[in-house]
């Protein structure tokens, strides 16, 4: 058997993402289920700004495949339920931007897959 199929949450020893989904690492705690996991961002850039995340290590969206399409669909879905309770206003007079870079040209910083979840008032500091 596998390592992933001992372990419902696969981690990468040395990611960032993954001590903070353990609790290695202290995040400001967003949301949590049994698949993912949403924390502040420790350097914001807008008035709401959280990062919404798999559990498991995925380095990114190029590594997703059909198995992750579930995951991934709730994942999305739960992104507005969020940003509406971190504060973004209402569509279509508020709303929220969602980000997910990808590799060095999507100028991606840390390798487990994260959406960014940016909102409330301009102007931002960024984005
Ligand atoms: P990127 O990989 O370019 O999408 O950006 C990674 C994001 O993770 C940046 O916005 C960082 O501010 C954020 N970040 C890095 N380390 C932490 C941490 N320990 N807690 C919260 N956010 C973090």
């Amino acid at each position: 058997m596998t390592e992933a199929a001992h372990h419902p949450h696969p981690r990468d020893a040395d990611c960032i993402f993954c001590k903070i989904v353990a609790g290695q690492i202290p995040s400001r705690k967003v949301y949590e289920d049994d698949e993912l996991f949403a924390f502040h961002d420790i350097h914001p850039w807008a008035p709401v700004h959280f990062l919404l995340i798999p559990k498991v290590h995925i380095a990114s969206m190029a590594q997703l495949d059909d198995r992750h399409a579930a995951m991934m669909g709730r994942l999305m879905v739960l992104a507005p339920r969020l940003a509406l309770e971190q504060g973004c206003q209402p569509y279509p007079e508020g709303g929220f931007r969602i980000v997910v870079n990808t590799g060095a040209h999507g100028a991606q910083e840390v390798q487990h897959l994260h959406v960014h979840v940016m909102g409330g008032p301009r102007p931002w500091l960024r984005g």
